[in-house]
């Protein structure tokens, strides 16, 4: 049956007289069952990426896409007086994930089923995802983000295991979300939940009883761990997440024929990040209790696992104290004290310890040494692992140290994001560049053909102009379409410095208030969610909203310069602005950063980098070289001294630097007090001034020099159409299909 006839079949009716949610539902009824006849079950062995965040978006149209039936059912809609991105609106995008690297486990997803690998996704069924944001006062405020509803892409499974925590035993339902590759298989991504969680818990924005587990187990993901309640709901959370993953894994492989000593001719398990480090000492007691002695169970188990370090934040690598581990899941405990004392017996260095001195639990260090793969996520990164933070283990393993640089679905970022810039590659390059991105080099050959420059230009007009009208729908603010768009959206850290693009904003505005006025207006656009508990970087939002105040209602400025800070940034908003960008703000304090994804969606999307030379930044750099980016301030050596030398000063920035005084004074000026709030501004500037640990001051100048050449690099039209273009010629490397396959020939090894 052709899909027309589908369609109106499911829907019981004629497609003009349906409603956009009748099309939704219908559709995604066809999408479910088109996918699952792309179920294989035909290889030995899988990968099982374990992942607390799936920052997957929503699926509709990306599945069609890949299912090759987007442009049809398009184009049906439209005969029959329907609009697609009307359809598109009516689903929910359920909030897995905080951001890069859920969004990266995502991508991975698609990009294992597109180039036809084994590979599920395992995690758990958030009913209300991270939050929603809302502003009010100039300030950030958490709401529920509840996104399952009768008609989702979560399948209901038979599937349940007991997990088994102190004194409390539950049963694990596996949900499914079918992950439909790019005209090739369907994997799955299996959420792991429990029936008796309950919504209604949940009250005043996101505060619930953190004691109740069995009614809050799955309710957020990572529900405010500032206390140690929060810290226990987390491990409850980890464990409950590996418990049930590591019972599936085990039924498959069984199923499979595996006699589990040969578990790692079945299964290999990605760890991506620490949080699912408990599946190792998990994996190994439950083989222990399927009668394998322990030392051949710790043995397997390392063959099977490996480990994507994601940062060098020390805060985030996981340390649970062994009193926390022994409320929640004291049965672990004998073994993770086995695994510590093999480590202690055979390395004399206290530095490698699973269990240190103050007998605190170092869950990377557990996935170091009983993982066979430590990976980084760029080239920079892995080199600062191997170098400094992970030293003391490259000593030991270095052949377990390897690099995979991320990468972003081509599928999601360009075909679905972009499909004017598509249609333009289709026309110059052909449609090869779909499957294998490399690829898009040869846009090269057309340089200097100004007929595809002016297209470029077109096509970015386009998509501001989309952009400036969806904005103004759904925030009410007017921003103009032939003003360059500036955008830096990605969490709210203060080692992703958004506080720097505000000081140039400060800056900014004071000189056009001098009658300093700018080479090219500019609409400085930012888009982050700032962690509940994470008060500095609520702080920074309320700058952000309080300059969005001041000069956007300042007709003498706004001419020249306008902020709009996005409400509630996800993946369906990242999807609108990305086409519009001209300059992508990536400006993370050098070595912090460990690749970024964000920067390559932009540069894909023929936007410039201004950037520091952090993360993948620097591999971006490598590939269009020195003259199609705009690269400033104090490289990963030079900030890795001033660590190491404790020789950063802020304060002498601000006292020598008359430009950064008057900016940094001005968050507390009059005119700020008058839509800001005291405390929270008072509280940033003194930050910025007495600590500044991520050296915001230290690259002010350099940062604004390169943003000011930029500008006025915008001006020269045909110039930057050709470096837009260098840029999306030489994205091809930042395909997730090239990291999969590097995984796969590295890691994985599967055939
Ligand atoms: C890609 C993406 C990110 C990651 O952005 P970075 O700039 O790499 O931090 C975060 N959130 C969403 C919604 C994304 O799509």
């Amino acid at each position: 049956m052709d899909i027309k006839n589908r369609l109106e079949d499911t829907l019981g009716k004629a497609i003009s007289s349906a409603t956009n949610e009748e099309i939704y539902n219908a559709l995604l009824k066809i999408v479910q069952d088109m996918a699952s006849k792309n179920e294989k079950n035909d290889s030995k062995k899988k990968v099982y990426y374990i992942s607390a965040e799936f920052l997957i978006g929503k699926l509709l149209s990306n599945n069609m896409i890949n299912l090759g039936i987007y442009n049809e059912v398009k184009d049906i809609l439209k005969e029959n007086g329907k609009d697609i991105c009307e359809i598109e609106e009516v689903e929910p995008e359920p909030s897995l994930g905080n951001g890069g690297l859920g969004r990266l486990a995502a991508c991975f997803l698609d990009s294992m089923a597109t180039l036809g690998l084994a590979g599920d996704g395992i995690s758990l069924n958030y009913h209300l995802g991270l939050f929603k944001q809302v502003f009010e006062n100039n300030l950030q405020k958490e709401t529920p983000n509840p996104w399952i509803s009768k008609n989702s892409w979560l399948k209901k499974t038979d599937v349940t295991y007991p997990v088994s925590f102190n004194g409390l035993n539950v049963n694990a339902r596996m949900y499914d979300i079918e992950v439909t590759g790019y005209n090739n298989r369907t994997n799955k991504l299996h959420l792991f939940d429990i029936d008796s969680v309950d919504e209604n818990i949940v009250s005043n924005g996101i505060d619930f009883d953190k004691d109740d587990i069995e009614k809050n187990l799955t309710l957020f993901i990572y529900p405010d761990d500032s206390d140690e309640k929060g810290k226990l709901l987390r491990i409850y959370q980890q464990y409950f997440m590996v418990s049930s993953g590591a019972q599936l894994i085990l039924d498959e492989c069984v199923a499979k024929g595996s006699n589990l000593y040969d578990l790692p001719e079945y299964a290999v398990i990605q760890i991506n990040d620490t949080h699912p480090t408990m599946v190792i000492p998990e994996l190994i007691r439950l083989l222990v209790e399927r009668g394998i002695e322990m030392d051949d169970a710790i043995e397997i188990v390392s063959k099977t696992c490996a480990y994507t370090n994601h940062t060098i934040l020390a805060e985030a690598l996981e340390k649970w104290p062994i009193s926390y581990l022994n409320k929640v899941v004291p049965h672990l405990m004998p073994i993770i004290e086995v695994l510590d004392d093999k480590v202690r017996r055979k390395f004399d260095d206290e530095s490698v310890a699973i269990i240190d001195k103050n007998d605190v639990v170092h869950m990377a260090h557990i996935d170091i040494h009983y993982g066979f793969s430590v990976n980084g996520v760029a080239a920079l990164h892995t080199d600062i692992l191997k170098n400094s933070e992970l030293n003391n283990f490259y000593k030991i393993y270095p052949e377990k140290f390897n690099n995979k640089t991320n990468g972003i679905t081509f599928r999601r970022w360009l075909m679905h994001c972009n499909p004017l810039l598509a249609e333009l590659l289709d026309e110059t390059i052909g449609d090869g560049y779909r499957k294998d991105a490399t690829e898009l080099e040869k846009l090269l050959a057309f340089k200097d053909d100004e007929k595809v420059l002016n297209k470029l230009i077109e096509i970015k007009h386009k998509n501001k102009e989309t952009l400036r009208d969806y904005l103004k729908k759904t925030q009410n603010v007017e921003i103009d379409a032939d003003t360059i768009f500036d955008i830096q959206i990605k969490r709210l850290h203060e080692y992703k410095r958004q506080q720097l693009n505000v000081l140039y904003i400060i800056d900014k505005y004071l000189e056009i208030k001098e009658g300093k006025i700018p080479k090219a207006p500019i609409t400085a656009i930012f888009g982050a969610k700032a962690a509940p508990a994470y008060t500095i970087a609520k702080d920074i939002i309320h700058m952000i909203l309080c300059m969005e105040e001041i000069i956007n209602n300042d007709p003498e400025v706004s001419k020249y310069l306008k902020v709009v800070m996005i409400e509630n940034y996800n993946v369906t908003k990242a999807e609108k602005l990305i086409p519009a960008c001209d300059i992508s703000e990536q400006i993370s304090l050098a070595s912090k950063e460990a690749s970024g994804t964000g920067n390559m969606k932009f540069m894909l999307n023929g936007a410039l980098t201004l950037g520091t030379q952090d993360g993948a930044n620097v591999e971006i750099h490598e590939n269009v070289g020195d003259d199609n980016i705009f690269i400033f301030g104090a490289t990963s050596d030079e900030v890795i001294k001033h660590y190491e030398k404790a020789d950063y000063v802020s304060k002498e920035y601000y006292e020598n630097n008359p430009a950064i005084k008057r900016a940094v004074d001005f968050i507390t000026s009059e005119k700020m007090l008058e839509v800001g709030s005291k405390e929270n501004l008072e509280r940033i500037k003194n930050e910025l001034i007495n600590k500044d640990w991520f050296m915001t001051l230290l690259d002010f100048d350099s940062y604004k020099a390169k943003k000011n050449e930029a500008i006025e690099v915008y001006g020269d039209r045909m110039k930057w159409a050709k470096m837009t273009l260098v840029n999306i010629a030489k994205a091809g490397f930042f395909s997730s299909d090239r990291t999969i396959e590097e995984y796969n020939k590295d890691i994985w090894k599967l055939s």
